[in-house]
């Protein structure tokens, strides 16, 4: 074990239960001069001064409040999502990192009043539905949508209930119980209200994605296409999924739906970026990034404030190095993430033609859980070209490689320049309790843990941009298009 892994764990020990004013540079003292074996591969010293003040400064956890507690939802198009731009950009100010916004224009959904009920009958005196307009979802009629229902659990289902769906509420049902599900699930309200839509059917409503529920329904985008029958779609929380279920096993059942969402004109937004120019060779750039965008319920702490706020938490401490590191790092807050993708669709359109140039990428989506993992996306040779630099991980518990290969929906669309994905996994496990709810909010991200991926993310982002060689880019994605078409082998938050 190298002298440094003495040091952080030290650190990680004595600065856990410590006050956030304690400073980490009291502890141990020249480490280096009591190694034994040969120096390790990296700068220790730089590993120390990115890890002790992400653990405990608290410096990304004040700015999360800031973002969640201050700003609030950000959907794009809204008041709150221009907000968090001209926030992010003081913010890179205020720590000295040169920041600019480019732009994006962006679809602009509004949700408006909405409640459903299950209608009585002979069997029920009647239930309210606990439910969520998904993003792109039309408005029913004023007076609301009245119709049967009808129970499937894969779009293949629908697809062989022919024309016995027309004029009918579809109702996706699913067995989602642990965060590993999601990448399965997700396509049932991604792609199942669309497929309802052509089949006749006038209504939608999907089981939550959720691994958790006190009757929270979680909205997230579903996709229309152009031209193709639309219809009202909403998520249901899945204590109501079930009720649905068990009554539709008795017989008959009807419900009555009114949302009065909105599609308004596209919007003028933009992606926030900032950059730390590379001291060797600023040419070759390492990208982190996250989704400054949010769902328009909670203030989406998790989602995806957690990684927005490490991401800028690395660039303020490697900006405070006595020396940049030898590549250039650059951070994309990428704007709509969650409804449309156009951020990052803007993203690789203006900067193809440096997207070869474009070492590593890495995007912060699945919560602010602690770190557990790195993960790669790259040619061969990839890990052991970043196993050296890894030791200063151990103490973070994030210095093995993660079978589940790097991705992220904002970097989809620099897979087929097949730029080199790098990832930090971090524990998703109670992520989906909570993600696109109205309970994603700051008290649900634990602040040590917060602070421990923050450390990961600071210092692989400057192992990416300091080490030696460069990752050997990867084969072009199997089906390069959109992210929604393409399997998803890992839990990616979007
Ligand atoms: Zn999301
Ligand atoms: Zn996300």
């Amino acid at each position: 074990m190298p002298a440094s892994t003495f040091v952080l764990s030290a650190s990680l020990a004595l600065l856990s239960g410590a006050a956030p004013a304690a400073k980490p540079a009291a502890a141990p003292s020249k480490p280096a001069a009591t190694v034994k074996a040969s120096a390790p591969a990296y700068p220790q010293a730089v590993a120390e001064k990115l890890i002790g003040p992400a653990l405990t400064e608290g410096h990304a956890y004040a700015r999360l409040a800031e973002l969640t507690d201050g700003i609030g939802p950000r959907l794009s198009g809204s008041e709150g999502a221009e907000a968090a731009v001209q926030w992010a950009l003081r913010s890179f100010k205020a720590d000295g990192v040169k920041a600019w916004t480019e732009p994006v224009k962006v679809p602009r959904w509004v949700r408006g009043e909405e409640r459903g009920e299950v209608l009585a009958s002979a069997r029920t005196r009647g239930h309210p539905l606990s439910l969520l307009a998904l993003g792109d979802s039309p408005p029913t009629p004023p007076e609301g949508l009245t119709a049967e229902v009808v129970e499937v659990t894969s779009v293949e289902q629908l697809a062989a209930l022919g024309d016995s769906v027309k004029g009918k509420i579809v109702f996706f049902n699913h067995t989602m119980t642990v965060a590993a599900d999601y990448g399965r699930f997700a396509g049932l309200r991604g792609r199942g209200p669309a497929a309802a839509a052509k089949a006749g059917a006038v209504g939608a409503l999907v089981r939550s994605l959720a691994t958790a529920s006190l009757r929270t329904p979680h909205t997230g985008s579903t996709r229309f296409e152009d031209g193709a029958p639309k219809i009202p779609a909403a998520s249901i929380a899945t204590e109501d999924a079930d009720l649905l279920h068990r009554m539709l096993a008795g017989g008959p059942v009807r419900v009555k739906v009114v949302l009065g969402s909105s599609s308004l004109p596209d919007a003028d937004s933009s992606n926030v970026i900032a950059e730390i120019r590379g001291r060797e060779k600023p040419q070759e750039i390492v990208l982190i990034g996250a989704h400054l965008d949010s769902w328009d319920v909670g203030t989406g702490a998790h989602d995806d404030g957690a990684g927005v706020v490490m991401v800028m938490e690395a660039a303020r401490l490697l900006a405070k190095l006595p020396q940049a590191p030898r590549r250039t790092v650059r951070v994309v807050l990428f704007m709509n993430e969650e409804n449309g993708l156009r951020g990052a669709r803007a993203y690789a359109e203006a900067h193809a033609a440096e997207l070869p140039r474009h070492v590593a990428a890495m995007e912060m989506d699945a919560g602010g859980g602690r770190p557990v993992a790195v993960s790669l996306r790259a040619g061969a040779g990839g890990q052991d070209l970043v196993r050296p630099w890894l030791p200063p991980l151990v103490a973070l518990g994030a210095a093995n490689f993660s079978a589940r290969e790097a991705g992220g929906a904002d970097l989809s669309p620099m897979g087929p320049a097949r730029v080199p994905f790098f990832g930090v996994e971090v524990d998703s496990s109670r992520y989906f309790d909570v993600h696109h709810t109205h309970a994603d909010t700051l008290d649900k991200v634990d602040p040590q843990d917060l602070a421990r991926s923050t450390a990961a993310v600071a210092w692989v982002t400057y192992a990416l941009a300091e080490m030696p060689g460069t990752l050997v880019r990867p084969e072009p994605p199997a089906q390069p298009g959109p992210p929604a078409a393409a399997p998803q082998p890992k839990v990616s938050g979007h």
